[in-house]
């Protein structure tokens, strides 16, 4: 018989595990109300009315009944310091109980053998990454009781008992095996695995197994494609099904299960010091920050992850906000002074094929009047792909070189910096400017010569990638940076590239109104383009069901007789570059049997940057007709003769990608073609479909995007393209902005400095949040 303190110990540390864990009822087996139905709970009926129907508690009234239950097994102090039970399975156990600041390396984390080098590869170096590497979507891997209304193409979650097993291999190098499940409400569910031998072990009759999978319906049975199985027993502490489960961006060799695993060790061992005092988040409305953090995580269900996810993203625009007042102040710093004479400007446009759209000429006029003054310029120059952004940049570019000084141009890719540079050269070789081209690629022979043509003054106007701003690349004279925005450069790489304090021209594609543009971008004045050249066909675009196909493919070869080329991109189907890739591959094989006249190449993220720079050369070239990619191609690639963008699974790409996407085209004087293949999808995406299909204007279709767009929907691919938001959604979060502004402005008009002991975490999360939209302050 156990003693009644050995009692209180067995009943203190599940409930301390769960308060913990944040308060979802997942760790005691059976639920918390179970254990206080038990014997061990018999002694202590303080505990028992405390945590009187739990699981009908929200989070915040769990936690004080855990904690007033606690308090009275006189455990609270020792909480922090004894060592909490296993939560699950699955998890590591070492140091369970140990708290760790925020800022600690992730080394202190233990995430595993290799966990914290996978982390960094992620560019997760702190706990405080960790725990803000929020997934970029959920997958809902609850089990279903009942499959009668699920639908084709539809990822469920099922769990079920063997009751037989086939194995059979139907061609050579395929193997198969088909189980027919059980259901727990007697119902039958067939599942398949393809090529996955290593499953047969949990296949035994009678074996209780979890599966999540796609659904194919035969009249009225259903079949699962399987993606993920688990045993019941596994699945009891498991983290990647039986619940609303996270999907992380990752990369190669580092799993889902693992980015699991590390988060969940990240949130036991956050000190959880909310920022947001209590009195502030209960007039926001906002949950506090572990149940937040838990929640995005973790969510117990839809209700804790929309409240997670309205806290966080309060959050990031509040950060936002503080952000830009406090560098309103010292707005006003100084650049470069260039004459930007009107002799100049007439001199670039002459040496045009074309003249600049009114659009453009306004801006122009806007960025040297910047140039001009004294102030030094940090200007967004917004605008639709192809409105002539980079047109205009040469101009600016070529101005500075006029006054004495040297421009940069910055690009995302490898192979944009190529294209541009080509470009540049279009333009300002004849104005005898002399361009150059640093990346990563290049030898580091001629990076060297490079180098020192750049220390030396030896080249006007550098343009590169990263490149440009590492370590050893001195210029001797920057006047004017000019940015391609899409790239997410770093504080660090900023400081680097404008330690000269030149002034900064970014450029940007993605379409967001103007208002929230100026919250977004801090401080930058803000050009819009807002007129296409003349004599631009608008891209026909057309939506078809995957059933028409062939009739797609046979218009596309039609073009192709015509003396056209094809890009045919293929959607991600998971966040792993190998399985892209591998869909791509497998697309491009398809294609040589639909086509076989066309000739036929491939795009893919794990080729080398010099694959595939041939590979775009040749296309460029016009040495092949359809080039079939991953979204690599995304950002902005020009081959003028090529008239059709065939996107596959186009319902699975966002409405802001799909118009990237369809830019690629119509880059040339010939009528172009937009064919989007959607299979299987929901009417709501039909709907988001048919805008592409109705607009080419990228304002249009933000605006037309955000009304369709109902609130607490999943978030599907991340738009906002702005560095400090991962969860905030600038074409939907209007109201939030202002309720963040409103905040931050409260804060600030009280304690300018954030100096008040209270806001000593709010200072600290604010000086830490990794990047910063504005240039100002690095500089
Ligand atoms: P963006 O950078 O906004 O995508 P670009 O500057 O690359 O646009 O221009 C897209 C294409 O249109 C290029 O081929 C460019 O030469 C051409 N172009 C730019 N401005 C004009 C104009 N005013 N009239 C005709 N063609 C233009
Ligand atoms: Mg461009």
């Amino acid at each position: 018989m156990a003693t009644v303190a050995e009692m209180r110990e067995r009943l203190r540390r599940p409930l301390a595990a769960e308060l913990a864990s944040g308060c979802a009822d997942r760790v005691v087996s059976g639920g918390v109300e179970k254990l206080l139905a038990s014997p061990l709970a018999s002694p202590f009926p303080v505990v028992r009315e405390a945590l009187r129907g739990y699981a009908g508690l929200d989070a915040v009234r769990r936690e004080q009944a855990l904690k007033t239950a606690l308090a009275s097994l006189g455990g609270q102090e020792k909480e922090k310091a004894a060592p909490r039970p296993p939560l699950r399975q699955a998890v590591p156990t070492a140091d369970p109980g140990e708290r760790l600041p925020v800022d600690a390396e992730i080394t202190r984390l233990d995430t595993g053998p290799g966990g914290a080098r996978k982390l960094q590869a992620l560019g997760l170096h702190a706990l405080r990454d960790v725990l803000h590497a929020y997934p970029h979507r959920h997958e809902d891997r609850r089990a279903l009781p009942d499959l009668s209304t699920v639908e084709e193409g539809q990822k469920v979650t099922v769990e079920g008992r063997v009751v037989s097993k086939a194995r059979r291999t139907p061609r050579p190098n395929l193997l198969v095996f088909d189980v027919t499940l059980e259901t727990p409400s007697g119902g039958r569910v067939r599942a398949s695995w393809f090529n996955q031998p290593w499953v047969e072990r949990h296949l035994k009759d009678g074996a209780r197994l979890v599966l999540t999978g796609r659904v194919k319906k035969f009249g009225r049975s259903v079949q699962l494609g399987v993606e993920h199985l688990e045993t019941v027993e596994d699945a009891q502490g498991s983290l990647s099904t039986g619940r609303i489960v996270g999907v992380y961006d990752s990369k190669d060799g580092i799993s889902q299960e693992f980015l699991r695993r590390a988060a969940h060790r990240a949130l036991q061992a956050a000190p959880f010091d909310d920022y947001l005092p209590a009195h502030w988040r209960q007039k926001y409305g906002l949950t506090d920050l572990a149940d937040a953090l838990w929640g995005i995580h973790f969510p117990t269900d839809e209700g804790h992850l929309e409240r997670a996810t309205n806290r966080l993203r309060f959050d990031e625009y509040l950060f936002l906000e503080l952000r830009v007042l406090l560098q309103g102040e010292d707005a006003v710093l100084l650049g470069k002074r260039f004459q930007a004479t009107g002799e100049d400007i007439a001199r670039f446009e002459t040496a045009l094929p074309f003249s600049f759209t009114n659009a453009q000429r306004r801006v122009l006029l806007e960025i040297t009047d910047d140039m001009r003054s004294e102030r030094q310029m940090a200007r967004l120059v917004q605008g639709d792909v192809g409105s002539g952004k980079t047109a205009v940049a040469a101009c600016a570019l070529y101005l500075a070189v006029r006054d004495g000084y040297q421009g940069a141009l910055m690009a995302p890719t490898e192979i944009l910096a190529r294209q541009h540079y080509t470009n540049l050269i279009g333009y300002l070789s004849k104005l005898d400017v002399r361009v150059g081209l640093l990346i990563g690629a290049m030898t580091p022979k001629v990076k060297l010569e490079m180098q020192t043509r750049i220390a030396e003054g030896d080249v006007d106007v550098v343009v590169g990638t990263q490149a440009l701003i590492q370590e050893n690349v001195r210029f001797d004279n920057l006047g004017l940076a000019v940015v391609d925005e899409e790239h997410r450069f770093g504080v660090m790489q900023r400081r680097r590239l404008l330690a000269g304090r030149p002034d900064v021209l970014v450029m940007s594609a993605t379409p967001i109104p103007r208002s929230l543009a100026l919250t977004a971008y801090g401080d930058l004045e803000l050009s819009i383009i807002d007129e296409l050249p003349p004599g631009r066909t608008p891209v026909e675009t057309k939506l078809i069901q995957d059933t028409h196909r062939q009739q797609a493919y046979g218009f596309v070869m039609r073009q192709i007789r015509e003396g056209r080329q094809a890009f045919v991109v293929t959607a991600l189907i998971e966040e792993n570059e190998n399985l892209e890739a591998l869909a791509a591959t497998q697309l491009a094989d398809d294609l040589k049997v639909i086509l076989p006249e066309a000739r036929i190449n491939l795009l893919h993220g794990k080729m080398s940057a010099a694959e595939k720079e041939y590979v775009m050369d040749r296309f460029r070239a016009g040495e092949f007709d359809v080039l079939v990619s991953t979204t690599v191609i995304e950002v902005g690639v020009d081959v003028p003769n090529a008239t059709v963008m065939v996107i596959e699974n186009a319902e699975r790409f966002g409405l802001s990608q799909l118009h990237q996407l369809r830019g690629r085209v119509g880059r040339g004087s010939a009528q172009s073609y937009c064919v989007l293949i959607a299979g299987e999808h929901s009417k709501k995406t039909r709907q988001r479909l048919k805008i592409i299909e109705g607009s080419t204007d990228g304002f249009v279709i933000a605006e037309a995007d955000l009304k369709l767009r109902g609130p607490g929907e999943i978030r599907g691919t991340r738009q906002s393209g702005i560095p400090d938001l991962r969860l905030g959604d600038l074409s939907s979060d209007v109201e939030i902005i202002e309720r963040a502004r409103e905040l931050a402005k409260h804060i600030l008009a009280h304690d300018p400095r954030l100096e008040h002991p209270r806001l000593q975490y709010l200072r600290s999360e604010l000086q830490n949040r990794s990047q910063s939209v504005a240039f100002r302050e690095v500089i």
